[in-house]
């Protein structure tokens, strides 16, 4: 899955992501590893929409240093989940993640041509979303929402084509 370009502006935050997820280890008595040492550092490199997979494919071979095996990155991307630093939500059936520790609450565009995701944060849509829970009396915990259609790049090659098509 391709990012957008633009990142949203990082929160401060006073623990690092590896600090972090330490203390979530030892609430639940779970071993710090190398292999989840490294996985935190892969995966906090940069603000990035992925599945599993696309992370797999970034990783070290099997036979390299640091090598992970699939079924480790699957659990370890449930864990970060579990400790807050990472958020999962589901797209064309599939599970992507991104950050989520440090980094601010936004929305999402979702192209399905090139299925790029295009952040944006919405004041008004928070406040909207905040009226219409306090009228039911709701608490909110937290909202998802992904605005599907076709990004400008994909718009302006679809015109373009279709021009050609006419000639
Ligand atoms: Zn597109
Ligand atoms: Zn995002």
């Amino acid at each position: 899955m391709t990012n957008s370009s633009e990142s949203l502006e990082p929160l401060s935050v006073s623990l690092s992501p590896q600090e972090r997820f330490e203390e979530y280890l030892q609430t639940r008595g779970l071993r710090q590893t190398n292999q989840r040492k490294f996985l935190i550092d892969a995966v906090f490199q940069e603000h990035d929409h992925f599945d599993a997979d696309e992370l797999i494919d970034r990783l070290p071979r099997r036979g390299e240093k640091n090598y992970v095996s699939s079924a480790t990155v699957y659990r370890t991307l449930r864990e970060f989940v579990d400790a807050g630093l990472l958020k999962s939500f589901q797209l064309d059936g599939r599970t992507v993640y991104e950050l989520d520790y440090g980094y601010p609450q936004h929305d999402h565009l979702y192209c399905t041509v090139c299925r790029q995701l295009i952040e944006f944060q919405s004041r008004e849509l928070m406040s909207i979303r905040d009226d219409v829970a306090s009228e039911k009396g709701f608490r909110v915990s937290g909202h998802r929402m992904i605005i599907q259609g076709i990004c400008r790049a994909c718009g302006k090659l679809r015109r373009k084509k279709r021009k050609q098509d006419l000639v």
